[in-house]
């Protein structure tokens, strides 16, 4: 067995029993971030049968969807912070983007994809702890921008996505998720959406995360190794 198999296997064993243990079974999606990583460990973790994939950096991320584009059945999230002029690349590489954080953005990337494909996926992403990067809409401005969102007809606004601040246990790292948890519910209820996705949960908090619902974990760290460079 590879090391990246194994890798895979303890990923999928963690998430296995974070399941088991909310009564949760088959609900949560791995989505395995690939970002400063080569296209090879990507069509090796595809070989594996692993099928969705995270980037943050757009130029690097395009250049691989390029390389791999005979691989079937990828689907590509684009995770990281979204400057203006990289909208038009993302609206037209990718399938979901869970980082959008404000109606302009949102706007573009509306305008911005292209006719012969779905409509694009998205996750709001929520600044629940203050965390340092300034990243993701606040609680109070969630709702007016998930509305606003859900009437653009080139976009499906699918859920939320947050980072927390960092916390080594694991009783502190679940109140923030689960203020997520509690806005993606309100909101639907009082505005009448369809969210259904809650992308939380990283390689250090994804027991936390699916306690609290996480319907996607986004995973890089424990499946691809450390990140020497960009970070
Ligand atoms: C890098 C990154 C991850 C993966 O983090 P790990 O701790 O390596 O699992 C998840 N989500 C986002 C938004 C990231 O930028």
């Amino acid at each position: 067995m590879t090391s990246l198999n194994s890798q895979f296997d303890q990923v999928f064993a963690r998430i296995h029993k974070a399941e088991q243990a909310s009564d949760r079974e088959g609900q949560v999606k791995l989505l395995a971030v690939s970002k400063t990583k080569p296209a090879n460990m990507i069509a090796e973790a595809w070989q594996l049968g692993q099928r969705d994939f995270g980037e943050n950096y757009v130029q690097e991320a395009v250049d691989k969807i390029t390389q791999l584009s005979r691989l079937k059945g990828l689907v590509w999230h684009f995770i990281g912070p979204i400057q203006s002029n990289k909208t038009r690349d993302i609206a037209s590489h990718f399938h979901w983007v869970h980082s959008v954080d404000r109606f302009k953005i949102a706007q573009r990337l509306n305008d911005q994809r292209p006719e012969k494909l779905p409509p694009l996926n998205i996750c709001l992403q929520v600044n629940i702890s203050q965390e340092e990067s300034k990243s993701g809409v606040t609680l109070a401005e969630l709702p007016e921008l998930a509305v606003a969102v859900s009437q653009l007809p080139r976009l499906r606004l699918r859920g939320l996505m947050a980072i927390p601040a960092p916390q080594a246990e694991q009783s502190k790292q679940r109140a923030p998720f689960k203020k997520v948890a509690d806005a993606l519910e309100s909101i639907n209820r009082e505005h009448h959406l369809t969210m259904d996705t809650l992308s939380m949960g990283m390689t250090g908090d994804l027991e936390a995360a699916i306690a609290e619902g996480a319907t996607m974990v986004r995973i890089g760290t424990a499946l691809f190794g450390a990140r020497s460079h960009k970070e």
